[in-house]
């Protein structure tokens, strides 16, 4: 079973040839992982698999054998090893790639190993399982580059006590919410949409008021209708099993397929304009007026008040009310502003309603043994033939997590030998950090200017890319190039390349405003799950508000409310770049053999272009001549101190060398308050820890 190639960075000589050579080798053997030192590199197969068997899943349980060739649930036994020894207080797990590469099927290959290690039979475990299929189905969707792509970031906080998991919280990052009203060519809805129609029984459906798939305009794309492949969930009833291990109550239930149902429906609302030109109240037209009844109905709101929100506003002067009529644009613009605040919110509802279930039910300050992993798992990087205000996120998104790893491998890795006073060659590296303050500096940063002007009135997206030209063009900026002949476009230099982006939409989209006469409506909507989304009265007890919302205080979500869409993602990749940090990170790095989601098919320049890109034959170098390991010299007298014969008061310092003369391990060396070992050391010391 053993390959002499399963590390490649043990290799003794390493170039990009050699790298890609092996891989590809490697590939065709269907071995699709592989190590580079403690990283673990996975190339998507595109086919299933028998990698993943039970009898794989026990082979990989509790080994200590390092031998062992590389595998997913390799990674999960080394952290949950961890978990068990109480080795770290925080772990993460971070596994990255570019879109259609295999990070979410990764996640799930991973999260399934480890509670099957911890135990794999508990409520709480099954329910953290669930929480998948139900987020994909209302978070993902078929792009040109995945067909089950992930349209959200994620993040997962398991605890554990004593090897256990007991509690876990998901928190997401900026739902593309943007495709619940408009797709690009070849490209679908979120795929909860499709389910409805595919799998609800027909009385449901009437009751929903559905028509089929073929009939909303939010579905009709440039695609086939026909369910391709979408992911882990095979049906509408995995999807509802999973809401009722989730404590989804079912009028909960109830309340959510109305939304959708609500929110595709409006999305063939037609407006017509009056003879100033303006949007008409029309009720009188036999199709508005039945798709007006439908939408009243699956909002619970009055459906004059309704076309009311969607043309006209209201504006108070000087204790004066003034009603201004929308264009049809507007009119247009307002009814699919609600249909992306309504799903956005339900989704984040959907998420804070997990995590209720999922909660630690303990109060944390009994124990002292709570240790956290957790998983990531975003959007990768995207580059389409048009690029939107959604693709900047997302591929800012991917250029934070690229800058964790270049952090933690290289600058962290060189600032500790320095301090530590431990002998290293001085490596080079590609550093993302000017993309970063390219995006982020205040007041001089891309998000920055993007907030300034989405406060000017008289601003456009034009003059928003003019200013952008203005400050980075011209050289001024390296990650930045003007766009000759296009006003509203401009080419952001990334790690993986560069992409051009089209401003139109980008103020508007970072705003993000929805009427307050919209927001109003909701409020007072006859549904309790609606009138919770949009904060208004509390519910009559039979929906939970998630305690989430629950404990903000109404300051408290004016302040959210008002930030802007950048500005709020800004603080939201903050705070995970925080988190991250404060864990001792576990990398994956998952590659896509090629563009045509094909099996046994390796696109040799593909590959070299991801390879290239995301450091991994620097990876390699200083993994192989650097010190993954490093314990203080108490934690280390604390662990292994058994297995010296040496008993002296001397300094903790002398302690370990004795422990390390004595184990005649080689290749380790001493710190100023560490000691530094290589990634396969204490796989060598547990063994001989065991004989104890
Ligand atoms: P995105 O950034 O768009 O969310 P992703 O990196 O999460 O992309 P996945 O959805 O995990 O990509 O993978 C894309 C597809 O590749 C899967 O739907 C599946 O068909 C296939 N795939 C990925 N990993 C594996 C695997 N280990 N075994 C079999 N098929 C896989
Ligand atoms: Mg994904």
């Amino acid at each position: 079973m053993v390959d002499k190639n399963d590390d490649l960075a043990k290799l003794s000589l390493l170039t990009e040839d050699i790298l890609l050579e092996h891989l590809k080798e490697r590939y065709e053997r269907d071995l699709i992982y592989t190590y580079l030192g403690d990283i673990l590199v996975a190339v998507n197969p595109f086919n299933e698999t028998s990698l993943y068997t039970s009898q794989i899943r026990d082979f990989y349980r509790y080994s200590t054998d390092i031998h062992k060739p590389p595998h997913v649930y390799a990674l999960v036994d080394l952290v949950y090893r961890n978990v068990c020894h109480g080795i770290y207080e925080r772990q993460c797990c971070v596994i990255s790639g570019e879109s259609g590469s295999g990070k979410t099927e990764s996640t799930k290959f991973f999260l399934k190993q480890l509670m099957y290690l911890c135990g794999g039979s508990s409520q709480l475990e099954q329910q953290i399982l669930q929480a998948t299929p139900l987020l994909e189905s209302f978070g993902n969707a078929q792009t040109v580059m995945n067909n089950n792509s992930s349209r959200f970031g994620k993040y997962l906080a398991l605890n554990f006590i004593n090897g256990k998991v007991i509690g876990a919280q998901i928190s997401d990052y900026l739902l593309e919410k943007s495709r619940v009203v408009i797709q690009s060519p070849g490209e679908k809805n979120f795929h909860i949409f499709y389910y409805l129609f595919d799998y609800l029984p027909f009385e449901i459906k009437q009751m929903l008021c559905l028509r089929t798939k073929y009939d909303y305009k939010y579905l009709l794309t440039n695609s086939s209708l026909d369910i391709q492949n979408n992911g882990s969930v095979n049906s509408l009833d995995e999807v509802i099993n999973a809401m009722g291990l989730l404590n989804f109550t079912d009028k909960e239930q109830h309340s959510m397929f109305r939304i959708l149902s609500g929110i595709l429906t409006i999305g063939n609302l037609e407006f017509s304009i009056d003879d100033e030109g303006f949007t008409r109240q029309n009720f009188d037209e036999e199709k508005v007026k039945n798709n007006l009844a439908i939408i009243a109905n699956m909002f619970g709101v009055n459906s004059k008040l309704i076309m009311e929100c969607l043309t006209t506003m209201t504006t108070l002067t000087r204790n004066e009310s003034v009603i201004r009529k929308y264009s049809l644009q507007s009119s247009q613009d307002a009814r699919d502003a609600l249909s992306k605040h309504l799903y956005a919110r339900l989704f984040s509802w959907i998420i804070g309603k997990i995590n209720e279930t999922l909660n630690n039910p303990y109060p944390i300050q009994q124990y002292h043994h709570i240790v956290e992993i957790g998983l990531l798992d975003i959007y990768g990087f995207e580059h389409f033939e048009l690029n939107s205000f959604e693709q900047l996120c997302i591929n800012l998104a991917n250029e934070q997590i690229q800058y964790f790893f270049n952090q933690h491998v290289f600058r962290m890795e060189m600032t500790e030998y320095e301090s530590e006073g431990i002998m290293a060659e001085t490596l080079t590296f590609t550093d993302n950090q000017s993309f970063l303050e390219l995006f982020m500096a205040k007041p001089l940063g891309i998000l920055s200017l993007l907030d300034d002007e989405s406060r000017l009135p008289k601003a456009t997206d034009q003059t928003f890319v003019e200013k952008l030209n203005y400050h980075f063009g011209s050289n001024k900026h390296e990650c930045y190039s003007i766009k000759r002949n296009n006003k509203y476009s401009f080419t952001i230099h990334h790690y993986a390349g560069k992409v051009s982006y089209c401003a139109l939409g980008f103020l508007e989209k970072n705003r993000d405003t929805l009427s307050d006469s919209v927001v109003d409506m909701f409020k007072h909507s006859q549904d309790d799950l609606i009138r919770l989304l949009f904060h208004g009265n509390p519910s009559d007890g039979t929906i939970n508000s998630n305690k989430g919302l629950q404990h903000r205080t109404a300051a408290e979500k004016d302040a959210r409310n008002r930030l802007t869409v950048g500005a709020q993602y800004r603080n939201s990749l903050q705070i995970l770049m925080d988190r991250m940090c404060a864990s001792h990170p576990v990398f994956m790095r998952c590659l896509k053999p090629n563009q045509k989601k094909q099996a046994h098919l390796f696109d040799d320049t593909f590959v070299r272009a991801q390879l290239r890109y995301c450091g991994m034959l620097e990876t390699t170098r200083i993994r192989k001549e650097g010190y993954s390991v490093r314990l203080s010299f108490d934690e280390f007298i604390q662990k292994y101190g058994l297995l010296s014969k040496t008993h002296s008061s001397d300094l903790s310092s002398i302690k370990c060398r004795h422990i390390l003369e004595e184990t005649n391990l080689t290749e380790w060396q001493l710190g100023k308050t560490k000691v530094f070992l290589k990634y396969y050391h204490p796989e060598y010391l547990e063994k001989l820890m065991k004989k104890y």
